[in-house]
């Protein structure tokens, strides 16, 4: 599934635009689910740009200083026009800490739900709610309850991964989860290493998205089963293997460490690409052995030999581990 942005296209090129290009799927060629957000995130992100109130939230575009309002109402008329499979409510994402701000955003997000449930016209596209409240489980507990309430086509967990501690998100986590249905999605917003994913899992999570794969694969940091390579290390400089043996991805398939390097130190956008297939593939790889590992049972040890060795490499940023992890992954290979 691929995530849209709701605020970046209503800004640029506009949600008319694309509708007369035949919605999101035919003007990216994309035919695959696509999921977008409301744009609140964005919005609220901005910071000193935006103003807030119980009708919605108004802001300046990034872009050119033009003032935009968006109400729970025009969100979903724009992700509509854009024609995604899966809209999102439009929620109040604030820093998690205090508790009266996080209760009053709580407040809003729920009547901003109803509004958005009262606003759909399309039957063909899936309505997620978004659970806020903070760090603070009284306010998750009550949130999830409220949305579910409301019955949603599936439930997300917003407002984590925004500097909270990984034990504040782990505990609020224990304490929602189990408030969702069990047969509608459970969607955690903004995790993306392969450690979170597997803590996800772990505690009933379906769907996660984040920016942090894509990015990390642009600054030539790579995702390997002995933990994160930085492929800007004078090792990788002359080494004729793969980012990952037996990983099956184009840019293994095609290339070695030295030449990604070489195009990462030049500046060559063609290494953008590459690093960013194979970090997908790595990632859609471990989802894919997570879920089969899940379906024979198996998911809490397949979790606990995964974190092994990912934790392993993680922490010796000299790769002295590098020759033995990949002689037990692939059995050695021909020049390594
Ligand atoms: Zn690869």
């Amino acid at each position: 599934m691929v995530l849209a942005n709701t605020y970046h296209l209503y800004l640029r090129p506009g949600a008319d635009l694309i509708a007369r290009m035949g919605g999101l799927h035919r003007f990216m060629g994309w035919e695959r689910a696509i999921l977008t957000d409301s744009g609140g995130f964005q919005v609220f992100s901005l910071r000193d740009l935006r103003e807030v109130d119980d009708e919605g939230v108004t802001f300046r575009s990034h872009l050119d200083g033009s003032q935009h309002r968006f109400t729970p109402e025009l969100v979903m008329e724009v992700q509509e026009r854009l024609g995604s499979d899966v809209a999102m409510v439009l929620d109040q994402c604030i820093e998690p800490f205090d508790y009266d701000r996080s209760a009053a955003a709580a407040r809003r997000t729920h009547l901003w739900a109803e509004r958005c449930l009262g606003a759909r016209t399309r039957s063909d596209q899936a309505l997620f709610g978004i659970v806020q409240g903070g760090i603070h489980e009284d306010l998750r507990i009550e949130s999830a309850r409220v949305l579910t309430s409301m019955g949603f086509d599936g439930y997300a967990i917003g407002g984590l991964s925004v500097g909270e501690s990984k034990q504040d998100t782990h505990r609020i986590l224990d304490c929602v989860v189990p408030i969702l249905p069990a047969d509608k999605p459970r969607y955690l917003m903004g995790v993306g290493t392969p450690d979170d994913l597997l803590e996800g899992v772990a505690r009933g999570i379906d769907i996660f998205d984040s920016v942090l794969p894509t990015r990390l694969a642009r600054n030539g940091a790579l995702f390997t089963f002995g933990g994160r390579l930085n492929l800007r290390n004078a090792i990788n400089k002359d080494d004729p293997g793969p980012i990952q043996d037996g990983c099956a991805c184009y840019t293994c398939q095609s290339f070695s460490r030295a030449y990604l390097r070489h195009l990462l130190v030049s500046n060559e956008i063609l290494g953008l690409s590459l690093n960013t297939i194979h970090n997908l593939h790595f990632l859609l790889e471990l989802m894919r052995n997570i879920r089969l590992s899940v379906l024979a049972g198996e998911f809490p040890a397949f979790k606990r030999t995964f974190l092994r060795r990912y934790s392993g490499q993680h922490a010796d940023a000299s790769w002295a581990h590098r020759p033995e992890g990949r002689a037990k992954s692939l059995g050695g290979r021909a020049g390594g």
